[in-house]
């Protein structure tokens, strides 16, 4: 459920900067007041309270996290820790792609990379986000960027999908501590889904 901001400012959130969207995220974080840090090597998870991977190109990421040793790491990190994926992040946080890629398997969801088409298929949605609230009052609709974004075509186990779009695709998944999005919170100014990432810490 979404809290004050003022609950927020006791923590420390890493944002995995190997490649992609990192620093929107961590304006974003520093707009809520969190300490941030960029994570380029395991070491730096040592003190953080959760951990964003953001957008960018799931496959070279995944490479990066395998040259710098971080798969591991981070998969362990994810057992005790909160942890969001923004649309290549949460590839990363998928199952299974559908593909032979570097995965950190800790999500029970499965996705569909690109499943809207090319970068010139890019669209914008508003999505209804009625669902972060515990209160089931309507909110004002949330401005989403989908850029050559991923579908969560399956959930499973203690899964559970929090935002779909009218044809009731999923775009957002919850389980436990992890958070996936296909879509990214951090290119839109509106911190709700950060918020809401950081009661899940
Ligand atoms: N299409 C990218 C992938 O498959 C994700 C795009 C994004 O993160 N905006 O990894």
């Amino acid at each position: 459920m979404l809290r004050p901001y003022n609950v927020f400012n006791h923590m420390k959130i890493g944002v995995l900067a190997l490649q992609g969207a990192f620093a929107e995220h961590i304006v974003m974080l520093s707009k809520l007041g969190v300490e941030t840090a960029e994570v380029r090597l395991p070491a730096q998870l040592d003190d953080l309270d959760g951990l964003i991977i953001p957008g960018g190109e799931s496959t070279t990421m995944g490479k990066l996290m395998v040259d710098f040793d971080l798969l591991e790491p981070i998969r362990e990190f994810g057992l005790n820790h909160a942890i969001w994926g923004t649309c290549a992040g949460a590839i990363l946080l998928s199952k299974d792609a559908h593909r032979e890629q570097p995965l950190l398997s800790l999500m029970n969801i499965t996705v569909q990379r690109n499943a809207f088409g090319r970068q010139k298929d890019s669209f914008e949605a508003a999505l209804d986000v009625s669902r972060l609230y515990q209160d089931g009052d309507t909110r004002e609709a949330f401005h989403a960027f989908f850029i050559r974004a991923p579908i969560i075509d399956s959930v499973s186990g203690n899964a559970k999908a929090l935002i779909s779009l009218p044809d009731g695709r999923i775009v957002a998944a919850e389980d436990g501590h992890l958070l996936a999005t296909s879509f990214h919170p951090e290119l839109t100014g509106d911190t709700r889904f950060h918020e809401y990432f950081l009661s899940l810490v």
